[in-house]
This record gives C-alpha cells, structure tokens and sequence, in this order.
C-alpha cells in the first residue's frame, strides 16, 4: 500500500545471500510458497516521503514498523536497500486471488511524484504487479499523468527482462478514442 513503492518486502534463498552485509537479518518466510526463503521488510529511505501509511496499516500490537529521522538510520537503511534490491526476482508463484505473494513481483510503477501518502498510486503500482510487462496505458489528463510523466522522470520502469508498461498522455475528453489507436496499432 505504500504510495511510493519505497516499502517492499523481500525474500532470499541462502544461496543469493552470500556475502551479505551483517545488518542484512531476515526472518524465515512462513508460507508454502515461499518455503526456503528469508523474508525480509526494507524501505527505500531516500524515497520514502514519511507519509506513515505503512506505520498506520501495520496490524501488530506492538507497531512493527515505527518512522524514525532519516538522519539517524539513512546510511544502515541505504545500504541493506540496495543489497536487497539488487536481488535476483524470486520465482514465487502469484496467486491471483490473494495480494500477498503479488507484493514479492517487482513493482512496474515507482518513487512517482504523487503526493505523499496519495491513495491512488498505490492500486496503480498493484496493477503493474500483477500486469505491468504487458500494459498499455491511456493515461487521461489528471493527477495520475502528472506523476505518471513528470519530464524528466518517469515512475514506470521495466522488470528484470526489460520489459514494462506503455504509457501516453492524451489531453482532453478524448482518452477513450486514443486508447483504442493504441489498441489498433499494437
Ligand atoms: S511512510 Fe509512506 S512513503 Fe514511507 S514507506 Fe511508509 S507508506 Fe511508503
Ligand atoms: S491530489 Fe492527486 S497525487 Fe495528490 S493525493 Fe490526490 S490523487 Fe494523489
């Protein structure tokens, strides 16, 4: 649910955890799915925007989760994020009628320009989950094209075999005529 995308959770054999940094602890993961991986839940501190959805949603008694100043943990937090995140993709089967193991696929949509703690960006970033290496999107004018195509970024990015949603804007009332060229031209 995170807006941004900067809160994922991670699995990892022994194997692809050779060599990693000591901060680097997982837990056993607990599901048949994902039986002999290490589960992991790590932010992306210079992307997270401190919106504290996370913090809110965590069903725990005791918070899980907790925001603390980036000041004081972003250089750990930084590191255990990009051993984390330069992973292999884990081959666990998506069960289409859970959102569980969706959240292990790499999110197609990511660090947009949204606002922090926007409710929309994270059905957005589900949808690439679950579809992002085939779509196409006929984005009309709105929020979503302006962080879907903030020049010179763009959130959507593409998975592991560099494949990725195609996007374009079209202004207007006219989204409905210009989905479908895109249609006839693919
Ligand atoms: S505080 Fe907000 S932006 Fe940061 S990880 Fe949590 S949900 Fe994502
Ligand atoms: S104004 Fe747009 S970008 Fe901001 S929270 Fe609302 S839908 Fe999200």
């Amino acid at each position: 649910m995170c807006p941004h995308a900067a809160i994922r959770p991670y699995l990892a054999t022994s194997v692809t955890l050779q060599g990693a940094p000591e901060s680097v602890i997982g837990k056993p993961a607990n599901s048949k799915e994902m039986a002999g991986h290490q589960y992991f839940m790590q932010v992306s501190p210079l992307d997270c925007t401190g919106c504290g959805n996370c913090v809110d949603v965590c069903p725990t008694k005791v918070k899980s989760l907790t925001l603390t100043p980036l000041e004081t943990v972003g250089t750990a937090e930084l590191r255990k994020f990009e051993y984390l995140a330069a992973l292999p993709e884990p081959e666990v089967e998506v069960n289409p009628t859970t959102v569980i193991t969706s959240q292990f696929k790499k999110p197609l949509f990511e660090y947009s320009g949204a606002c922090a703690g926007c409710g929309e960006t994270p059905y957005i970033k589900l949808v690439t989950q679950l579809f992002g290496d085939r779509m196409m999107i006929a984005n009309a004018t709105g929020c979503s094209s302006i962080y879907g195509g903030s020049a010179p970024s763009c959130p959507y990015t593409t998975n592991g075999k560099g494949q990725g949603p195609a996007w374009a804007n079209s202004l207007f009332e006219d989204t409905a005529e210009f989905g479908y060229g895109m249609a006839l031209a693919g």
